[in-house]
Formats: C-alpha cells, sequence, structure tokens
C-alpha cells in the first residue's frame, strides 16, 4: 500500500516554465515553486534550474532533500520511460537522447522516473483531479501544441515505448495545414493555441477585427489569450476562431470516444481556460458525431489541477511503482 509518510519531489518541466513540488504520499503539497526553464540557455543551465526549484520547493516545505524518496520529472517529448531517456521535443532544442533520469540522480542523489508530461497530467488527473474515482479516463491538453493521455482500468496506458496518446496527431482534414510532426491536418495544426493565434494575425491583418488589430498594436503579436479577452469584448471574428477550433476538437473527440468508450475525457492546457469559448463547440460537435452507445454518460469535464497535474502525475507514479 501507498505510504502517505512518504515524501517525494516532482518536477513538471516545460518549454518556458518549470513547476516543481515536494509532497506526501496522499498528494499533500507541501512546498512548491515555478520558474522560467530557459531551455535556450542549454541543458546544464536547465538542469541547474530544476535543482534550485526543488531546493526552493523543499526549503518551503522545511523537508531535507535526503528525505525524498524519489524524484519524478515530467518532460515534453515523446520519453522513453524505461531508460529515462527525452529523445528530442519541439519544447527542447538542442536535446537529443538526454538521459535525464541519469543526470538528475548524479546531480541530486535521488532515484529519478521520468515520463511524457502529458501521461503524467493524465494520471495527476485520475488520481487527484477531475477524473477521480472513474476507470477509463482520456486527458487531453490543449495549449501551445495539443497532447494527451490515457488511463484505461486505473492504469495509465504508455504503449510499447511510452509514446501513446499523442491526441494532437491523429489527423482531422487530409488536406489540412502542415503540422510540427511532419503529417499535416493533425488536431494540433487545426486547433491548438498556436493554430488559433495564427487564425487570429490573419483576422487582425484582413481587418475582419478591429479589436485584435487593436491589441496586437498595443500588446505584439496575436494570442489565443488575447483572442479570448477580444471574444469577450464581443469580437465576433475571435469567436468564431474558438469555435472553428472547437469544432475540430469535438470531431476527434468524437473518434476518441468511439475507439475508447470512457466515462470522462478531462481538458487541461491553457488554451482550455477559454472554457465554453471552446469547449461548448467541442461537445456540439462530438455529441453530434460519436456512435450513441459509447456517447451514453460521457463527461466533458474541465481539469482541476491545472498546472500541477504533470508533477502531481509523477508523484503517483512514484508512489505506486513502489509498491
Ligand atoms: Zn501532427
Amino acid at each position: 500500500m501507498a505510504d502517505s509518510s512518504r515524501l517525494y519531489g516532482a518536477i513538471d518541466l516545460g518549454g518556458t516554465k518549470l513547476r516543481s513540488i515536494v509532497a506526501d504520499g496522499s498528494g499533500r503539497v507541501l512546498g512548491d515553486d515555478i520558474r522560467r526553464s530557459r531551455t535556450e540557455e542549454g541543458l546544464e543551465a536547465v538542469l541547474d534550474r530544476m535543482a534550485e526549484s526543488l531546493d526552493a520547493s523543499l526549503a518551503k516545505a522545511g523537508v531535507e532533500r535526503r528525505s525524498l524518496t524519489g524524484l519524478g520529472i515530467a518532460s515534453p517529448g515523446a520519453v522513453d520511460v524505461v531508460r529515462g531517456i527525452v529523445p528530442s521535443a519541439p519544447q527542447l532544442p538542442d536535446w537529443q537522447d538526454v538521459p535525464l533520469a541519469r543526470l538528475l540522480e548524479e546531480r541530486l542523489g535521488l532515484p529519478t522516473r521520468v515520463e511524457n508530461d502529458a501521461n503524467a497530467a493524465a494520471l495527476g488527473e485520475h488520481r487527484f483531479g477531475a477524473g477521480r474515482g472513474s476507470r477509463h479516463m482520456l486527458y487531453i491538453t490543449v495549449s501551445t501544441g495539443v497532447g494527451g493521455g490515457i488511463i484505461i482500468d486505473g492504469e495509465l496506458y504508455s504503449g510499447k515505448g511510452g509514446a501513446a496518446g499523442e491526441f494532437g496527431h491523429v489527423t482531422i482534414d487530409v488536406n489540412g495545414p502542415p503540422c510540427g510532426c511532419g503529417a499535416n491536418g493533425c488536431l494540433e495544426a487545426l486547433a491548438s493555441g498556436t493554430a488559433i493565434a495564427k487564425r487570429g494575425e490573419e483576422l487582425a491583418d484582413s481587418g475582419e477585427s478591429e479589436i485584435l488589430a487593436r491589441l496586437r498594436l498595443e500588446e505584439g503579436r496575436v494570442t489565443a489569450e488575447m483572442m479570448e479577452r477580444a471574444a469577450k469584448m464581443g469580437d465576433a471574428a475571435s469567436r468564431e476562431a474558438f469555435r472553428e477550433a472547437g469544432h475540430y476538437l469535438g470531431v476527434a473527440l468524437a473518434g476518441f470516444v468511439n475507439v475508447f468508450d470512457p466515462e470522462v475525457i478531462v481538458v487541461g492546457g491553457g488554451v482550455a481556460r477559454a472554457g465554453d469559448l471552446l469547449l461548448d463547440p467541442a461537445r456540439a460537435t462530438m455529441e453530434s458525431r460519436a456512435m450513441a452507445q459509447p456517447l451514453k454518460g460521457v463527461r466533458l469535464a474541465l481539469s482541476e489541477l491545472g498546472d500541477f497535474g504533470g508533477a502531481l502525475g509523477m508523484l503517483a507514479r512514484l508512489r505506486e511503482t513502489e509498491d
């Protein structure tokens, strides 16, 4: 059984920010820290910052590093979970087959596990968040990119090498725009924050959205978050861009419902904070396209853990690996 008196460290490494926590086995966070990851400064600098962030969390928790049972890292990329290697990821420029677990073990003296960040967040939402109590859950994160994780019978499904759950790279439009993965028309190329912002730039350029053109002048390039504000200020073009992205998301969700027959689909990531702007059209399309039997009773829920999901998922991973 999990021992709630044990203490764990976990770090969610992102392209722009890294978040660390120190928590007990029940998921209670005793100390946490967030700082910029500054990946452009290279691997060594990022490792330093991860160590500094963990130490800051330890200090807040009043815990010494040697009291930790283990360290879990949620990382971008198709992580090799067996060997703890990060092959490469667009968010981590210059990283190539980085043995992240070994490097951190050497540096911090703690047994370390690495998992894909979206898979870790799926586990976190299942154990501690919006998926609590379900047996079959899908997690989809919509932010700069689109990722996901699959929980089957209460366990994270990782595939043969740890890369399962790449919901962002299912084809939605065979003639659609190019995607970072090398294919085209992927969900990520149509419904990610990057794709929505690209549409926003077009709306500002063409004069279809005066509000976006003005905000761009004041704040710099268009972001999905800027478009969310514009939509709330009454900008019909921004609202329509979210509706369109939500529609594509719904097309994908309908397919996932048919394949997995889940109880709950948890939606997280920065763009999901746009809430109903994205989720209402996604839900409507999902309901109109999915098959009746698997659709019955499916819940579409917003993430409850926000940017703590990946770190708490790693805590669950460490806790349960010991059992
Ligand atoms: Zn793709």
